[in-house]
């Protein structure tokens, strides 16, 4: 496995970035080094051209609604079809929050609509009423990648005051066992797509709360069936457990 390497394009790392993004992609990086796999990460702010074939994984984080209006003209026309294209070959996504809202077809706000990317089939309306804030614990039923899948528990916090529908063809991440999800009504959360295409309001520490998951999306990433090396995970287990605790799952 040593001659492996995840190549990793941050979209808009400057703006979109709230919360525990930078910690998302560290945590990838380590879990690479301490498995002898290669690590690279680029940025891909605006104006700047995604190579559709040059990266494994694009990771476009959380934002205010004013960081995705200074964002989403630019990812919905400019970087449209290198996105698309990286799907189409079976690159992995992480969009996180309002990363994730963006993956669809638009946003909502009020009088404004701002574009999304259209990779996935889902919109987002911003509500008037309350927050979508708390912690959050959902079952996800994954297809199998690096001896990782099947139904697991994610856990994490969200606050987002998007509600996100999704269309008819879309499949979402996970059921909600304790939080908001989606809408707050749907009993859904996130979106999975395609062979590794996720969008989830799962932010803040989502990948150090969920190591297997963060395993799961490199060897989905780089097409990895075999089991990947075990790590000693005695802390990231306890950081996983407390997740569940604070979700009460
Ligand atoms: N601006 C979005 C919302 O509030 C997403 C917020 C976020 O990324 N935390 O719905």
């Amino acid at each position: 496995m040593a001659d492996r390497t995840l190549r990793v394009c941050a979209l808009f790392p400057d703006l979109m970035n709230i919360y525990a993004d930078r910690g998302n992609l560290l945590l990838l990086q380590q879990r690479c080094a301490w498995r002898g796999i290669g690590f690279t990460l680029t940025g891909a702010g605006h104006g700047d051209e995604i190579d559709p074939d040059g990266h494994d994984l694009l990771y476009l984080g959380g934002g205010q609604d004013r960081d995705q209006q200074l964002v989403a003209e630019d990812l919905a026309t400019h970087k449209r079809d290198a996105v698309h294209a990286h799907a189409a070959r079976g690159g992995a996504i992480l969009a996180v929050c309002g990363g994730y809202q963006l993956l669809g077809r638009s946003y909502e706000l009020g009088e404004e609509e701002i574009p999304g990317v259209g990779l996935v089939d889902l919109h987002t309306v911003r509500h008037d009423g309350e927050r979508l804030i708390g912690n959050v614990a959902i079952e996800v039923d994954l297809p199998p990648a690096g001896g990782i899948g099947g139904r697991r528990v994610l856990a994490g916090f969200e606050n987002h005051g998007g509600r996100t529908h999704l269309g008819p063809a879309a499949t979402p991440l996970g059921r909600v066992l304790k939080g908001h999800g989606n809408t707050g009504t749907s009993g859904h959360e996130g979106i999975l797509h395609g062979h590794a295409v996720v969008g989830t309001y799962l932010h803040g520490p989502l990948l150090p709360k969920n190591v297997w998951f963060a395993d799961w999306l490199v060897a989905r990433a780089l097409g990895i069936e075999e089991p990947l090396a075990a790590l000693d995970d005695t802390l990231e287990d306890a950081a996983h457990a407390s997740a569940r605790r604070a979700a009460g799952v």
